[in-house]
């Protein structure tokens, strides 16, 4: 059997199991989404936020790219955070990096060529801001797991200061920005810095050596 075959196999049995323990959750789908959370996470196939979160369809409005990154220039995060903000009202957007990926290790590799390179470009410069630091860690994992944490710090930074995000908070929404990291060795989400209105983002930035 192709293993696509599988695939479209497995999603008849969920969606007979679905409605065999829930009669109306597909009539309740049909009638609208209003999840409350914006998820940003990288697409590394190991994580997967609604399985991580146990979160039901409809709990998680997701974005993901290679290294969660941030781009004011990128349009498909844009559209997707200008919806997710303006009109689903979402209060909470997670960022969400993993130990071990495959990204930062990209960045790392100076040898990388072609469009992922380029992508990368915003993590060499994370690197770059935190050198003498990461560079002076006894092993790889710990470098690339290091330059992970300071990746979503940075990245958080960078969605703080979109527009959709700005716009929030100057009119006093109680918009909650979050940056997490999961544990590929046990699963477990980390918490490594929250902003909302409050927060004093050029101190933040400047604790982080980002530029806003
Ligand atoms: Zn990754």
């Amino acid at each position: 059997m192709k293993e696509t075959q599988q695939l479209i196999l497995a999603n008849m049995a969920w969606a007979a199991e679905q409605h065999e323990f829930d009669p109306e959750f597909f009539t309740r789908q049909m009638k609208g989404q209003r999840p409350e959370f914006l998820w940003i996470g990288c697409s590394d196939s190991r994580v997967a936020p609604d399985q991580i979160t146990q979160a039901p369809p409809g709990g998680l409005y997701i974005h993901r790219n290679i290294a969660n990154l941030v781009h004011v220039e990128d349009l498909n995060l844009m559209a997707v955070l200008q919806f997710a903000v303006e009109t689903l009202e979402v209060n909470d957007i997670i960022v969400c990096g993993h130990y071990g990926c495959t990204g930062i290790i990209g960045a790392l590799d100076t040898s990388a060529t072609g469009p992922i390179s380029d992508w990368l470009a915003n993590v060499r410069t994370v690197h770059a801001d935190h050198r003498a630091e990461i560079d002076a860690m006894p092993d790889r994992e710990s470098r690339v797991n290091r330059l992970v944490e300071y990746n979503v710090r940075a990245q958080l930074l960078h969605l703080a200061a979109t527009p959709p995000v700005a716009a929030a908070f100057a009119a006093g929404r109680k918009l909650k920005l979050h940056g997490w990291v999961y544990d590929l060795r046990d699963g477990l989400l980390k918490p490594l810095m929250d902003i909302d209105a409050q927060s004093d983002l050029d101190a933040l930035a400047k604790l982080e050596r980002v530029l806003l």
